[in-house]
């Protein structure tokens, strides 16, 4: 396993594994790595010859007053498990040379980068966008793994490889789950006991919104009315949205089709948790 650090030498090695008609998986990840990452990780594993995990806390894509400086960091244990997990790269670029002085170009995807979590994270996507079209054209991956935990961004992320004709195979992957429903998700560390407990609300309203769409309920809005009513009654939850979409291009359906997305975001306490379900999963 090598760490490397520059982009220099990531194109290098990249391009020396092209010569050698290696395929390369990469997993583009913020670090504080779980076992929702170790899942994109395996399967990554089992596709491609060569195994390439990026760790990089991307400044642009969190917006003024995030938690970009508290966001967890622990290299090390990065490390072991990327390890254990039979990565062969590790790609960890500083700041300056991932954006050098004088950086001015960014990639947008318009329209799907405004719903959902677009809305309230202004810029967000815009962030995500650049930075992985930068990861993409650095390493030249034949695949690409993403977690369906971060819907929008998968969704995202497709349509910019095929917009753009980036010849990337996107890989999105089902979301991991603690054993009491709760999706991992680095910032999970952010909450305490109660808020933990509280987190709870996003998995339980989607399961609401299973039962009764199993049920036979149909309309968005009924489904969405009672996923709120059960935000309501959580104290520490303040919802952002629920969303009942189309999971192509996010836009809000009226009544439940076989291809579904329920999404939704809450915060607890200071902490944002997103968490969804796609139809056809059930
Ligand atoms: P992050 O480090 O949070 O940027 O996540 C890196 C990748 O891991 C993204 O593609 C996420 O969607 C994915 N991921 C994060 N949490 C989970 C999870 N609980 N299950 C599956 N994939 C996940």
């Amino acid at each position: 396993m090598r760490i490397l650090k520059a982009v220099k030498e990531m194109q290098l090695y990249a391009r020396k594994l092209k010569h050698e008609a290696k395929s390369i998986a990469l997993v583009p990840t913020m670090g504080a790595l779980h076992e929702g990452h170790l899942s994109l990780l395996r399967k990554a594993r089992i596709d491609g010859d060569v195994l390439i995990i990026s760790i990089y806390v991307n400044p642009t894509q969190f917006g003024p007053g995030e938690d970009y400086r508290r966001y967890p960091r622990d290299f090390d244990r990065d490390i072991k498990l990327a390890t254990k997990a039979g990565v062969d790269i590790i790609f960890a670029p500083e700041d300056g040379e991932v954006y050098p002085d004088g950086f001015k170009t960014s990639v947008r995807v318009a329209e799907l980068e405004e719903r959902l979590c677009g809305a309230s994270r202004r810029g967000h996507f815009q962030g995500v966008c650049t930075v992985v079209a930068k990861l993409f054209n650095i390493i030249r991956p034949d695949y690409a793994y993403f977690g369906q935990k971060d819907a929008q961004q998968a969704q995202i992320i497709k349509k910019m490889v095929a917009d753009l004709n980036m010849g990337v195979g996107i890989v999105v992957l089902p979301t991991v789950r603690d054993k009491d429903g709760l999706a991992l998700s680095s910032r999970n560390s952010y909450l305490n006991p109660t808020e933990r407990q509280a987190g709870l609300v996003l998995y339980k309203s989607l399961q609401l919104a299973r039962e009764l769409i199993c049920a036979g309920e149909r309309q968005a809005e009924t489904i969405k009315q009672q996923m709120q009513d059960l935000i309501r009654v959580e104290e520490l939850a303040q919802l952002e949205y629920v969303s009942v979409c189309e999971p192509d291009n996010m836009t809000e359906l009226a009544a439940i089709q076989p291809d579904t997305l329920i999404a939704l975001a809450v915060r607890i306490g200071k902490t944002r948790l997103i968490d969804n379900l796609l139809l056809g999963e059930l």
